[in-house]
């Protein structure tokens, strides 16, 4: 479809209420769930990427001009239709509640729905201050948006619930940053991501009228979202009440877990899980300082700003989200009136997350059935894979290599069964006797359970192969995108967002891009360290 005939139906702006003023200062917004604003016109916006996919979710032409992209998707030109904003929220931001946050640098453009008769909302990130911008400035640097931008889009394809990106410009404008907070700011290119998803509400939307007992707008905020985004749960004709909203909390405690056991599969660290971070529909959003496990370390957490008390760390994302989730029922509470039906769906979080995990290792190790010792099978491959340093992705990726005649063949010297997985050992001198011997008996143990359920090599392998990736974003390659990107070489960007449309394939071609983390990028900013500064 031509730009100009996308159809608009902003149904968050039509049907909510807006904030009274459009004076653009940052100030408190009350009674209202968004603020108009416009876009910051730049002087010079170029596209540096552009995903034809996502272009056609939304319903627009692969071939229209880059020039004319760059307008609109920094939010310098309008469509008809289009009707810029930015939503009121709230949130707990590291576990303390910090009032209301807002969409401080995003700005939503409307939602379009396409010829399938689906709701897509357009969002820019960085196109300039909003009233909730509190004391910073409403842009983005270019570093940060590149893995926005190849991060939103290797996490689709990897099968994980997520927001998605449609483009990448640059502004041709600098933005004044402290990248380590150092008190030593620089200036960096400016950039706008554009994203799009089928909402962009958050935890903290809910929470931000509940803690101001603004019980209207909570009220209008939950029939709201019911209708639009969970419409399946109301009969037709019937008006949201209690047992509406119970059932919307359920919904969102399943699509949580569902959300937080798909990063524990392919080893994402979101690093910020604040409320304010959280989809109501169960979609990564925000990404900040995430990063990619290498070798697989439970307790790592990319966020220098959390470093101290690891909050967010790769192994409590589950338990954050129960948390998070706890946040939310708090909020839906005087809605309810009863805390039942909301215990409850925080029950059934637990039990779905527990049962996704172990539903998730069964098929990351190639099994079909399942078996009483399953559990402990997993637990001491956990525990083998953190006390040396082992990456996660390749050693998963070998192990569906094996075969059950050689991991079942006592005649094969302990070292000999280790070596197809060689190279996902980050530190030689690590692998001692004991080391050695442990690893080999959980491979021989693993062999029996495997001939157990008379595995077949081959197809075990084809469907490892579709659950542990070959390629992620791993943390240095999206910093050798951005260091090429901003020496002004974009070639790394594109080859990187080539190779993450097909995580699980064999890419000859890009080989060099799934081996494990150079030595370099072990203390690297940007690479092992992130901080919030974006
Ligand atoms: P985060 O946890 O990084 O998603 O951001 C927390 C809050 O800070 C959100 O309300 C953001 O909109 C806001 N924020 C982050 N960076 C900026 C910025 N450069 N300008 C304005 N607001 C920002
Ligand atoms: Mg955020």
């Amino acid at each position: 479809m031509k730009l100009s005939d996308l159809q608009f139906d902003n149904r968050f702006s039509s049907e909510l209420p807006a904030d009274s003023t459009t004076e653009n200062r940052p100030r408190q917004v009350t009674q209202a769930a968004y603020s108009w604003v416009a876009p910051k016109p730049f002087e010079s916006p170029e596209l540096l990427a552009f995903s034809t996919e996502v272009a056609e979710l939304v319903g627009i032409d692969a071939d229209e001009a880059p020039e004319e992209l760059a307008r609109l998707f920094s939010g310098k030109a309008l469509l008809p239709g289009m009707q810029p904003y930015a939503m009121c929220y709230g949130g707990h931001q590291f576990g303390n509640w910090a009032g209301q946050l807002g969409d401080g640098r995003a700005i939503n453009l409307g939602e379009v729905i396409n010829d399938r008769g689906e709701y897509w909302a357009l969002q820019l990130k960085g196109a300039g201050p909003t009233p909730y911008s509190r004391t910073a400035d409403g842009f983005a640097v270019l570093r940060s948006s590149i893995r926005e931008f190849l991060c939103s889009e290797a996490m689709f394809h990897l099968g994980v619930p997520t927001t998605r990106a449609l483009s990448l410009v640059t502004t041709g404008e600098q933005v004044m940053r402290d990248m380590f907070y150092d008190g030593r700011p620089g200036l960096e290119a400016g950039a706008v991501v554009c994203r799009v998803a089928p909402s962009f509400i958050r935890f903290g939307q809910f929470q931000l009228p509940a803690s101001r007992q603004d019980y209207t707008l909570l009220k209008q905020f939950a029939d709201f979202t019911l209708v639009n985004h969970f419409p399946h749960l109301m009969a037709a004709g019937s008006e949201p009440g209690a047992e509406h909203y119970a059932a919307m909390f359920a919904e969102v405690c399943q699509l949580t877990a569902k959300m937080v056991v798909q990063w524990e599969r392919v080893g994402f660290v979101h690093g910020v899980m604040n409320t304010d971070n959280m989809s109501i529909l169960g979609l990564t959003i925000d990404y900040g300082p995430y990063g990619w496990l290498d070798n697989y370390d439970p307790d790592w957490t990319p966020n220098t700003t959390d470093a101290g008390n690891r909050r967010y760390r790769f192994g409590n994302q589950a338990e954050i989200a129960h948390w998070n989730l706890y946040q939310l029922a708090n909020a839906l509470y005087p809605l309810i009136d009863d805390a039942d039906p909301l215990e409850a769906g925080i029950a059934s979080y637990r039990r779905e997350v527990n049962e996704l995990r172990q539903r998730t290792m069964a098929s990351k190790l190639g099994l079909t059935t399942q078996d009483d010792s399953d559990g402990e099978l997993v637990t001491e491959l956990l525990a083998l894979l953190a006390i040396v340093e082992t990456d996660m992705t390749l050693f998963y990726r070998n192990l569906g290599g094996l075969k059950v005649g050689s991991l079942c063949d006592p005649q094969i010297p302990d070292e000999q069964l280790l070596e197809p997985l060689a190279d996902c050992y980050y530190v030689l001198d690590q692998l001692d006797g004991p080391y050695v011997e442990r690893m080999a008996a959980w491979l021989r143990r693993y062999g029996k359970r495997l001939q157990k359920e008379g595995s077949d090599d081959a197809a075990r392998q084809q469907r490892m192969n579709r659950v542990n990736p070959r390629y992620v974003l791993r943390n240095y390659l999206a910093q050798l995108a951005i260091d090429k990107a901003e020496a002004g070489d974009y070639s790394v960007l594109h080859e990187l967002f080539e190779l993450i449309k097909r995580p699980y394939d064999e890419q000859p071609e890009f080989e060099k891009y799934a081996g494990k983390r150079p030595d370099w990028a072990r203390e690297r900013a940007g690479c092992s360290m992130l901080s919030c500064s974006s």
